[in-house]
């Protein structure tokens, strides 16, 4: 369908009905779930999203959400079947899904960050500097570089041109890419964790300081 996925998984897995009848399959590594609707020959959005929840867990279910509403393969009538069929302590991830999620990596970020119950808003736009892809709390930008739009020079010259516009209007800048985001979650979590910890995210007269 087309959808983020975060795990590379070469096994097939088969939406099957509950009442369905298997048929021999010798020698066949397929992944079966007997949770499908069987309506026709290729499951819906909502089984297959189920189905990624039970197989592949809460993140990988939240990416894939948030890719399915963000290239319209699920509708708001979609999400509240999702919600409905969905256990109870995943509700609160269908209710936090966004429509308008630009990336898988964005997806994450906001999933991994969701224990630390910061204030985060996605896809800010900020005069002079753009659209940035997060802003905890008041003025700490968080942005994630995905795969293929971040090399060259030229590149890196916008993004220091962005981070001077923001510095200039006391945003605070953590940029991380795709290997990091992924691959190595503790060092992005500890990097914004210290900056909330310390106040950095945080506007407010008590944290003004003047320039003597
Ligand atoms: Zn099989
Ligand atoms: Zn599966």
């Amino acid at each position: 369908m087309g959808l983020w996925v975060l795990s590379d998984d070469d096994r097939l897995h088969v939406s099957m009905a509950p009442t369905g009848r298997l048929r021999e399959h010798h020698g066949c590594a397929c992944v079966l779930h007997w949770t499908g609707g069987g309506h026709g020959p290729v499951a819906s959005i909502v089984d297959v999203l189920r189905q990624v929840l039970a197989c592949a867990g809460p993140e990988e279910f939240f990416v894939c959400l948030e890719s399915a509403m963000r290239l319209k393969r699920i509708d708001a009538a979609g999400v509240a079947r999702l919600r409905a069929r969905v256990p109870a302590w995943a509700r609160p991830l269908v209710d936090d899904a966004r429509w308008d999620a630009d990336s898988g990596l964005e997806s994450l970020l906001r999933f991994r960050l969701r224990p630390y119950r910061l204030r985060i808003r996605s896809q800010v736009m900020i005069p002079t500097v753009g659209r940035v892809d997060h802003v905890i709390g008041d003025r700490l930008i968080i942005e994630a570089d995905g795969h293929d739009n971040h090399d060259g020079e030229s590149e890196r010259h916008r993004d220091l041109v962005r981070d001077a516009a923001a510095a200039a209007l006391g945003f605070d800048t953590l940029r991380f890419d795709y290997a990091q985001i992924v691959h190595d979650w503790p060092s992005v979590r500890e990097a914004i964790l210290a900056k909330v910890d310390a106040g950095l995210h945080l506007c407010g007269a008590g944290r003004r300081r003047s320039r003597t």
